[in-house]
């Protein structure tokens, strides 16, 4: 069963109205209005929130190479924090095949950029997804774009890794889910005199990665 699209909260995605109303579709026309609506009154109020930083700071947000700062950074929240506005339905589009293979599917080195919640900035590294198919099994394309779904809203990333493995979970109900994501985060990075960058490295289990230790060693030695 596919969640919504929810939040590390599990409320609604957008706190906003962005919900398909009782006649949204039915007019032909309603529910892009309110779309469009929505997004503009969000990228305005972003532009806004943008120019009263650089004015705090010890900046002039009029000044000619920041002036279009503020358009710039809500087009790209647009695109970096997308992630809220992903249906996982859409994005798995039936891409779930019947297969006759019941060993481990392993998608390694799956590249991500995040943004952590705590201080707004990147971090990113790669993460490692393993199922054990019942019957089916997902096209080789999604899992990275599930990751991305993720990875695309304001993350802490042992949130971030729970939620990949249970989205899968859902989808393919297989017998296990093993994820792994190793992350550098700016926010250490960039603060502070250490001059070290350590990576984080989190992982979840569930079903038979979880019940069989042999299992994750061979999950974690395939992808360490
Ligand atoms: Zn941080």
């Amino acid at each position: 069963m596919l969640n919504p699209i929810t939040n590390g909260n599990g409320h609604s995605a957008n706190g906003n109205e962005q919900h398909v109303n009782g006649n949204g579709f039915a007019n032909g026309n309603g529910y892009a209005k309110e779309m469009v609506a929505t997004k503009t009154a969000e990228k305005l109020a972003i532009e806004s929130a943008v120019r009263t930083i650089l004015d705090n700071v010890g900046e002039d947000s009029e000044r000619d190479g920041l002036v279009g700062t503020p358009d710039r950074i809500a087009r790209m929240y647009d695109e970096v924090l997308g992630g809220y506005h992903v249906d996982p339905v859409k994005l798995v589009n039936g891409a779930l095949f019947d297969v006759d293979y019941s060993e481990m599917v392993l998608v390694r080195d799956i590249e991500y950029f995040s943004m952590c919640e705590h201080h707004m900035l990147p971090f990113y590294g790669r993460a490692h997804v393993a199922y054990l198919p019942t019957d089916q099994v997902i096209g080789l394309s999604k899992i990275p774009r599930l990751v991305e779904m993720f990875a695309r809203r304001l993350q802490v990333q042992e949130r971030m890794t729970h939620q990949i493995a249970e989205m899968l979970d859902d989808i393919l109900a297989p017998r296990g889910v093993a994820v792994a994501v190793e992350g550098q985060h700016m926010c250490s990075m960039m603060r502070g005199v250490k001059k070290e960058h350590p990576v984080m490295f989190t992982s979840a289990f569930l079903g038979e990665f979880k019940e069989e230790r042999e299992l994750r060693k061979e999950f974690l030695s395939l992808v360490r």
